[in-house]
This record gives C-alpha cells, structure tokens and sequence, in this order.
C-alpha cells in the first residue's frame, strides 16, 4: 500500500470507522487508516473488563446510517458493539484501507511541499495531505500516583488493561477508583471474589439503568422499516431533555438528583453506607452513572467500601489514611484515564516549526473541536470540547466527520493545499464556549472532575445541546480559514 495516502485516518474507533466510510461515500479513496492495535475498535477493543457495555442505549451509540435492529439489550455488552464496528468494516469495504500496528509518534507539517509528514513507531513515515486523528480522549490509562504502588507483589492491572490470565475467583481483591468503568466490573467482582474491597474517593451519582432484553420479537418488530429510526428518534430526544441542566441551569438538575437519591435509597438500607455513598456535589458535575447492580453488590457479605484515601501500597497490602492495611492478593484500577494530556504529548510540530505545545500553553483548544490554528489540513475528531455527559458522542463524530469533507471539499473547489483555521475565528469561538462553560454544572457542581484542567478550565465538554452542534458544524464558513494555495 502507498506511503503516500491523500488522508491518514488515525485510530479505527468509531471515529476512524465512521470517518472511513463517509469519505469512501464522498468518493475519496486514497486514505489510510493507520491502527497501533493488532485489530481495530478503539475503546470497544480495549476495554473487555467484566460487564463492560455501553452507558448510552445502543439504537444511539452507534451510526446513525447504519441502524442495527438487532441489537441484544437497550444496552449492549462491549462484546456486541464490537461486532458491530467489524460489521461495518466488512459492509463498506474499508479492510484494505487498514494498517495495523502503526502508532503514530509524530506528525510534521511541511510548509514547503503543504503536506504532513507521519511517522510510525515501526519506523516506516507516510507522506499525506490531510490527517483526521480519531484517537479518542479515553485511551492512556491512569494509573494514580501511590507510594509503593510498584512494590506490590500481586497481580495488578488497570481496567482498560484487565488482565484475563488473572483468576480472582476466591481471590482477596481491592478496587481502586468507583467510576463509570468499577460501577461496571465491580458488581461482577463481588460474585466470584473472597473478599472484595473498593476504595472511593469521591461518590458517583447513581441513576437506575433502564436496561432490558430485547426479545427477538422485539427485534423482528424493529427491521420493519421505520421502526429502528423511530426508536432511535424517541431515545435521542429523550436524552436531549437531560441536556436542560447541562446546557442551561444547573439547579435545573433536582429532578435528576431525586430519581439518583431514591435509587440509592431503595437499594441500600445500611444509613452509615448510604451516607458514604452519597456525593456532596451536584449530579451532572461528574458523569452521571446507570446502574441496577453496583449498590446491591457493595451490600454483600465480604464487600467492604472503604472511603479513607490509600496512602501507600505495600507488597501485599493497601494502607488507609486511617493507618488501616487491608492484605490483598489483587489490585484493579479503575482509575479512569489521562485526558487532557493526552492529546498534549503527542509529537505535532505545524506551520513553521510550531509545536503543539506551544500553540497549546493555555490549554488545549480548537474550532469547534476540529481544526487548531497554525496546523493546516489537520482535523480532530472527538477533539477538544466536544464530549457529552448526556447523550451519544457518535453523534458528534458524524457531525465532525461531515465536517471534515465539507473542508475537502473547500478545498477541491478553491484549488487550495490546505486550510488553517484563522486565529482570530478560533480565539473568538473559543471565549464564547469558555463564558457558556464558566457558568455551567461541570464548573458550577462543586466537584472536581477529569472534565476540567489543572487550571480548573473545563476542556472537555461541549456546553449545548446536540442539535447546536450538528447546525453550527454543518457547512464550513470560509471565512474562518486561510486559504493556502
Ligand atoms: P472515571 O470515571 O474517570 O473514574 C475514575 C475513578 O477513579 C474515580 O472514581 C476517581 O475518583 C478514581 N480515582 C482516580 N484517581 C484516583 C486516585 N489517585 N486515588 C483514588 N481514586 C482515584 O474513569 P472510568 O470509570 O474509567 O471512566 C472514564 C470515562 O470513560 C467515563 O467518564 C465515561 O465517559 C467513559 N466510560 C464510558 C462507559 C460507557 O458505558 N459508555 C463505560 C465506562 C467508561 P474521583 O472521582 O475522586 O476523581
């Protein structure tokens, strides 16, 4: 395959998938799609922890032209969305386009020829006009910085890491971190292990999780034609309605808190647990966790949540703030993942030598998330403020990814090299989103969260609803790029 693609996709998430397959339709297609995996699927090849599924109902987090009636739950486990992303590698031929293996370690713009140059960690360097990066926000594992944490003898591993070979089954076990990703695994730990053991450091709020079965008369109801669109339809407005408290008032989340405190109520009896598990910052602040299970399994015999910090991890132990040492045979983080760092390290150099690091010291930004000043023909996708906390990111990649090929086609019809998104267009867009920002549940909840940065500025989200999105994306202003020719 050349070394010379017209378009170097990176990553082959839903981002790198759905990028694919709009430019093979929009009639591009010299592009490469180059993987640092063996296989492809991002996060939902990653992530293969004990009852990992989807937190959004699958008729929503997936493509919205490529409906799957067949769906097993409202929630599908990690294993059938999965599938569902070689689906649709295999429908829309996109195998040949793939390179597997190739992680990215630099990307260099030349200002002379107008292309970028990309190398991989294999040492082989491609030659491209345009690079879409889909490498997502939630992949470099965190693991937190505990004295002796290297020192432990046991098995230990992050979730995004699970280690299969492992058997905790009647195992002393201790899980660190109680996010989206341990309210998943840890009910299905305190099945199978002796003792289980989950330090918190700060409470989730907790909503039930409207998860079902979908029979296959279900299913044969939803391949009658309409019906997966009208259902998708309905759950996309549904969660659009949550975005009242995300986008515009804070205090308008009480009926979010209501249903989360009842639920907590309802499955916890023990008030002394109950009070630990309940969070003193407004819901929303964090992400807002489903679950019908995680507050069952910390009631269990031998499941004990401990909310003193972990100061120090010994070789066969985890000691508290309190000078408690629990002996344990394994550890699980989950500790959730480096974020807004994690585009920050990459190796960019853009326009004249710019790094972007320097184009980034007060913090990562772009326009519309998608395309940063000084790194012409560039494109983000899931990049910097478009992440949710109330309905599907899919959503907001196919806006980018529409997006992108409205910028080629800029380009083919002005007979352009590249684009760069004016400084100007991209600081004004950015203060705007950062006055909404300011005001808003993720700044506003009294919580700390990987949404904001080590100054407190939230990088993450995007402050309004979808369908703003979707209408503010849909057609490139030009006015807003430079033009190089
Ligand atoms: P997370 O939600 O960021 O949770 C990390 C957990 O680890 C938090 O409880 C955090 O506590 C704790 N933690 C971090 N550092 C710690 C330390 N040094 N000491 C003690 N505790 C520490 O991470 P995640 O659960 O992996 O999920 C990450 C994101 O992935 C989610 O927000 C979501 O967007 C996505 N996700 C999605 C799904 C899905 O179904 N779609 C499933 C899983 C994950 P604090 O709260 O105090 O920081």
């Amino acid at each position: 395959m050349s070394t010379r693609p017209g378009i170097t996709i990176i990553g082959s998430g839903f981002a790198g998938i759905g990028m694919a397959i709009k430019l093979k339709e929009a009639g591009y297609h010299d592009f490469v799609i180059l993987e640092k995996a063996p296989d492809l699927g991002g996060t939902w090849r990653d992530n293969t922890y004990p009852g990992c599924a989807c937190d959004v109902p699958s008729h929503m987090y997936s493509f919205s032209f490529e409906l799957n009636p067949g769906w097993s739950r409202m929630f599908s486990p990690q294993s059938e969305i999965w599938d569902y992303m070689r689906g649709c590698v295999a429908k829309y031929g996109l195998a040949p386009h793939f390179r597997f293996g190739k992680e990215v370690t630099a990307l260099e713009y030349d200002d002379a020829a107008h292309e970028w140059r990309v190398a991989t960690g294999d040492g082989e360097a491609f030659t491209t006009n345009a690079v879409v990066s889909g490498i997502g926000a939630l992949h470099v594992p965190s693991l937190p910085q505990i004295p002796g944490r290297e020192r432990f003898r046991g098995p230990a591993f992050h979730s995004a890491e699970w280690d299969h070979s492992v058997d905790l089954a009647g195992k002393r076990v201790a899980v660190i971190g109680t996010g989206a990703s341990a309210v998943q695994f840890v009910p299905r730990l305190a099945e199978q292990a002796a003792r289980l053991t989950v330090f918190q450091r700060t409470p989730p709020w907790i909503q039930p999780k409207p998860d079902f079965e979908l029979s296959s008369r279900a299913r044969r109801v939803l391949s009658l034609p309409g019906a997966a669109r009208a259902l998708r339809n309905s759950i996309y407005w549904v969660l659009e309605a949550r975005a009242l408290g995300f986008t515009i008032d804070p205090r308008l989340m009480k009926l979010q808190e209501v249903v989360a405190r009842r639920h907590l109520e309802r499955q916890v009896a023990d008030p002394e647990l109950r009070a630990k598990l309940t969070p003193d910052y407004t819901i929303g602040c964090k992400r807002i966790l489903l679950s019908n299970d995680y507050y069952p399994a910390l009631t269990r015999d031998g499941v004990e949540l401990v909310t003193d910090a972990v100061t120090e991890i010994r070789e066969n132990s985890i000691v508290d703030a309190t000078g408690r040492e629990t002996e344990v045979d394994a550890i699980v983080y989950g500790t959730g993942f480096k974020v807004t760092d994690a585009l920050n390290e990459q190796r960019i150099i853009g326009r004249n030598g710019l790094k972007i690091q320097e184009a980034w010291q007060n913090g990562i930004e772009a326009y519309y998330g998608i395309t940063t000043a000084g790194f012409p023909n560039l494109f983000f996708l899931l990049g910097p403020n478009t992440g949710l906390g109330h309905n599907s990111v899919v959503f907001m990649i196919e806006s980018q990814v529409r997006y992108v090929i409205d910028c080629l086609r800029l380009l083919s019809k002005s007979r352009a090299r590249a684009l760069d998104v004016r400084p100007e267009a991209q600081r004004a867009y950015n203060d705007r989103l950062q006055e909404r920002l300011n005001a808003l549940i993720w700044s506003e909840g009294g919580c700390r969260s990987w949404y904001l940065d080590e100054h407190g500025v939230n990088r993450t989200t995007w402050p309004g609803f979808t369908f703003e999105y979707w209408a503010r994306t849909r057609k490139v202003q030009p006015g807003a790029y430079e033009l190089i020719h």
